[in-house]
């Protein structure tokens, strides 16, 4: 999750979120000049299925890994890591954090899709860090039902993806669970750290 408002992003040809006509392009469509950001969303599609052909792929990740990270909009999980389509199993949640849904897809992805190792990615200025679980207890005020799903929020990033290796070397529904590596992205630099497993 991201926590500060807006972040200078690189120039792309292919940018949804820049009307057409800031691009160059032609703009004659009413509802691509003034739409929401889904219909903007939609006509990218276009222009990138126009541009598409089928590349005859298998379901089964090439590179036989699944990727857990957290859903921040700075965090380019395929750009950060050289992936290609096709490469990998991407699974993202608010903090990349190991949920019960998280093994799920963890599951399905080694059991029927053939992956053997999981990279989880937590990185600086996650909106978890702001969080407790007050949130939780707020929300429940608020709505007068209380929500299932625990918030996750952690204090400690380190420790956070060493609760989440831990999770995934020690669920008993994963067939691979000797290559789990942990790190922690910096939004500022690009790079990774690894963070070492509990002993
Ligand atoms: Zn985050």
């Amino acid at each position: 999750m991201s926590i500060s408002a807006s972040q200078p992003m690189p120039p792309s040809a292919d940018r949804a979120a820049v009307p057409a006509g800031d691009r160059g392009l032609p703009c004659s469509n009413e509802a691509e000049s003034s739409g929401t950001v889904t219909d903007r969303l939609v006509e990218a599609n276009r222009r990138y299925a126009a541009a598409f052909t089928d590349p005859g792929m298998d379901a089964r990740p090439v590179l036989e890994v699944a990727v857990v990270a957290c859903m921040d909009a700075r965090l380019d999980p395929h750009a950060a890591l050289g992936l290609e389509l096709g490469d990998c199993h991407t699974i993202r949640n608010a903090g990349g954090v190991v949920t019960d849904d998280i093994i799920r897809s963890l599951t399905i992805s080694q059991r029927a899709l053939g992956t053997r190792s999981v990279v989880l990615i937590h990185h600086t200025g996650c909106g978890l860090l702001n969080l407790t679980e007050d949130f939780r207890h707020d929300l429940a005020d608020e709505v007068g039902q209380r929500p299932t799903w625990a918030v996750e929020a952690f204090r400690d990033l380190d420790e956070d993806v060493r609760q989440s290796m831990q999770r995934v070397r020690t669920s008993p529904f994963l067939l691979h669970t000797d290559d789990v590596r942990g790190f922690v992205f910096d939004v500022t630099t690009g790079l990774l750290r690894e963070i070492e497993p509990r002993p």
